[in-house]
């Protein structure tokens, strides 16, 4: 029998190798870059190497004929190099300007998309729990596909006020959610426990000091080491239940859909926002997720007409006020905009939005 290969645990292979040489020639030796048209750029060195870049968009969950199938579009119309972007759009390197348009063609005939550069809406980054993760609410993949097959033309055009990101999240605690627009789980029961299993499963004290409320407390049910939540308290976050399943919170009806707005991170010209929330109890409708794909799409419109040149979501938000934000993108303010929460005596009963 042939002897089992043994596993590489060395993190991330070097990049060096699957790197275009004219890349590898010129490292951060570049001069500038400039954007030909969307979905293409232009990067020339010191040394007058010049390379094109074009960005495909793509599914994110990729079978592997499709990888196949973008891999050799990569031998043959590119020179053989692709790398993957963080919005899991894929990126062809060429040295030659005479192979940028048989590209884009053969990419186009092959069903995928050109696009995302510049001020277009790119692909929505998100992470899949339903392949890799063990506390998922929803399918993040999903909600990505079927939102953009409604924003492709926005990602096939540049003509947003400024680039737009989009993320999603398919649990309320961990990934997602630094985005221009975040669409985000959002439990809204507290968590249901299944005390015939808490105390072969869960390790209750890690449990126990997971809750950022400090609303669970060790207890004994039926005669067995078990857990219970006080739900006045409970802000039915999920953090307990990675650690402990038999704390179940993913609802098919009480798991819902909320959408956040005008995260960014810090740059040379401004500090970092956080994001706020501007609807929640978005029903999780699979497979098309048809409100929440129709609440993104009211946002970026009263962007695109409201904002002025290069400004970011966060900034157009600041600039016109959250009470004008909420008339523009036809969307309620409700008591959900309200802090209830009473741990917090600073902001208990107060609005993030709106200072009196
Ligand atoms: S968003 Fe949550 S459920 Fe999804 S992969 Fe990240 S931690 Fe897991
Ligand atoms: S859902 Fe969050 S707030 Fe509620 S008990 Fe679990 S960890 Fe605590």
């Amino acid at each position: 029998m042939a002897d089992m290969r043994e596993p590489i645990e060395s993190g991330c292979p070097d990049p060096w190798q699957y790197m275009h040489p004219v890349m590898r020639k010129n490292f951060g030796m570049w001069k500038y870059h400039e954007h030909p048209r969307v979905g293409v750029l232009r990067h020339v060195a010191y040394s007058g190497d010049e390379v094109w870049t074009v960005k495909v968009g793509t599914q994110r969950i990729l079978d592997v004929f499709t990888m196949r199938k973008l891999c050799d579009i990569g031998d043959r119309y590119a020179d053989g190099f692709v790398h993957f972007t963080l919005r899991s759009n894929l990126e062809y390197v060429v040295d030659d300007a005479a192979k940028v348009e048989p590209l884009i063609k053969a990419v186009e005939d092959a069903g995928f998309v050109v696009g995302g550069t510049q001020n277009s809406v790119t692909m929505i980054s998100h992470t899949q729990g339903w392949l890799h993760c063990d506390i998922p609410g929803t399918d993040a993949s999903g909600v990505v596909k079927s939102m953009m097959d409604e924003l492709i033309d926005e990602f096939k055009t540049a003509t947003m006020p400024n680039r737009v990101h989009i993320t999603t999240s398919c649990c309320q605690i961990n990934c997602g959610g630094q985005g221009d627009i975040a669409i985000n789980v959002q439990h809204t029961k507290p968590p249901k426990i299944n005390h015939d299993l808490v105390a072969n499963v869960c390790e209750r004290p890690s449990v126990v000091a997971r809750c950022p409320v400090a609303a669970i407390r060790p207890a004994m049910v039926n005669g067995k080491p078990s857990l219970e939540v006080d739900e006045r308290k409970c802000i039915c976050c999920g953090a307990c239940f990675p650690p402990c399943p038999p704390m179940q919170i993913n609802d098919a009806e009480h798991s819902k859909l909320a959408i956040w707005v005008g995260g960014n991170h810090s740059n040379a010209r401004g500090k970092p926002t956080f994001q706020k929330l501007v609807a929640a109890g978005i029903p999780n409708n699979p497979p098309r997720w048809p409100e929440a794909t129709a609440i993104v799409k009211r946002i970026l419109k009263a962007y695109k007409e409201g904002a002025r040149d290069w400004e970011r979501v966060n900034e157009w938000v600041e600039r016109i006020g959250w009470p004008r934000f909420f008339e523009e993108v036809e969307l309620p303010f409700t008591k959900y905009h309200i802090d209830t929460w009473r741990g917090s005596r600073a902001s208990f009963n107060a609005s993030n939005y709106i200072r009196f």
